[in-house]
Formats: structure tokens, sequence, C-alpha cells
């Protein structure tokens, strides 16, 4: 369960604020969340993933109280049970397909990178329809390869939470699916919430709820 209480936050220097009095989201639930340009979607995701500091109220993710929790605590945390998928897909161009995939074993000495996770990032690429293209590097993928890639990545730790930042926002109708396909096969499997960002209203009913933020939550 992620549980949001009287949540206030504010970015300094601009006038924008976001309060959520009370927001409660079930484990393995999948949500929508819409709302116009500027509303706090990606805000809302990041107060979530513990990566911007709320002023006030409480934000508990199953029993881990994130707003209390330290600059370490933080990334363990987010290690351990988050998968995010960024609007810009955040990949690295320097690195192949399946080193993109594999980042968060580079970048945290917590994770092992054994034969286990190298398996995943196979049958992740192979459901996803990309494993042709591991080798590659992402100038010589499409947007919806590369899309697929940076949902491989969120996904390959088997996080409890999956995050998606608008992953569909450059796709075309098909591969907008398939990418929605991908994630909630993959919570389903991992048994895991997804939060999914989305102005794409034809893809709303693949959700159990929508969360429009352009309303009072
Ligand atoms: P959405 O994802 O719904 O389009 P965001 O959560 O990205 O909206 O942004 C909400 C508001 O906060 C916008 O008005 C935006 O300009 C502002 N904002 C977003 N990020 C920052 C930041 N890093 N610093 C200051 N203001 C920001
Ligand atoms: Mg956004």
């Amino acid at each position: 369960m992620i549980h949001l209480q009287n949540v206030r936050f504010s970015y300094p220097r601009d006038s924008f604020a976001l309060a959520v009095d009370d927001l409660k989201i079930p484990e393995g639930q999948h949500t929508a969340v819409i709302g116009p340009s500027g509303c706090g979607k990606t805000t809302l995701l990041r107060l979530v993933a513990g990566i911007l500091p709320i002023e006030q109220g409480s934000i508990n993710v199953q029993t881990l109280s994130v707003h209390e929790m330290s600059q370490n605590e933080l990334q363990q945390f987010r290690i351990k049970n988050i998968g995010l998928v960024f609007q810009e897909f955040e990949l690295l161009d320097y690195l192949t397909a399946r080193e993109n995939i594999l980042l968060p074993y580079r970048v945290s000495s917590a994770l092992l990178l054994d034969e286990a996770a190298q398996g995943r990032c196979e049958t992740l690429a192979a459901t996803a329809g990309i494993d042709h293209l591991l080798d590659r590097h992402p100038a010589e993928m499409s947007q919806g390869e590369r899309q697929r890639v940076s949902i491989c990545r969120a996904l390959v730790t088997n996080p409890k939470i999956i995050l998606a930042d608008e992953p569909t926002g450059n796709l075309d109708p098909e591969n907008q699916q398939k990418a929605v396909d991908l994630l909630k096969s993959e919570a389903n499997r991992c048994e895991a919430t997804l939060l999914m960002v989305t102005h794409e209203h034809d893809l709303l009913l693949n959700f159990e709820r929508v969360i429009n933020m352009g309303e009072a939550i």
C-alpha cells in the first residue's frame, strides 16, 4: 500500500504547490494518473519515489515511512522497491541496450549482477521484442525500441512499485498498447503496484483506477 496523508509540496522559486489530503493506492493495483500539463503528475511520482522531500505530511510505502528516511535509506529503498520509467527515457548513449537495462547493477553495489540478473535482462528483452537489439546503442534504435529498453531497465530488478511517467508519450498507438501490456504483465508477475502517468485516453481501459490530478485528491 502507498499512502499519502496531508502532503504539501512546493518547489523553491516556483508558485506551484501540490496538496494531497489522503491518497491510498492498494498493493498490486494498476492506476493511471491523468491531468493537464503542469498539474503535478511527475511531481507526485517523484514524491512517492522519495526523490523530492515533502514539507508536510506523510508518505508511507508498505511499512516504510518515506518522509522520515535519510538519503542513504532512500537510496536503498529505491533500489529495492522502485522501478522508474522516465518521460524522456534517460538512456545512456554510450552504452548498449543490454548495458542500459543492467544499469541499476552498475550504479548500486547493493545489487549483484549475477546470472539470474543477466537472465532476467534476456527474458524481459524477449518479452518486449527487443532481444535482437541488445548489442545496439540507443542511436541505432527507433523511439519505440528505446522506450522498451527503458521499461526493461525499470523492471529488471523485480520492483514492488513501478512508476512510469508518460512511458507511451513518443509512441504510435500499437507501440503504446505494447508498452502498457509489458508494464502490466510484469507488474502482475512481480505482484507490483503500477502507477502510470498518461495523456492517452484510449489507454485508460487498461487500468483498475484513474486518478485525475486536475481535481482535488
Ligand atoms: P506534470 O508532470 O503534471 O506536467 P510537473 O509535476 O512536472 O507537472 O510540474 C508541476 C509544476 O511544477 C509545473 O508548474 C512546473 O513548472 C513546476 N516544476 C516542475 N519541476 C520543477 C523544478 N525542478 N523547479 C521548479 N518548478 C518545477
Ligand atoms: Mg510530467
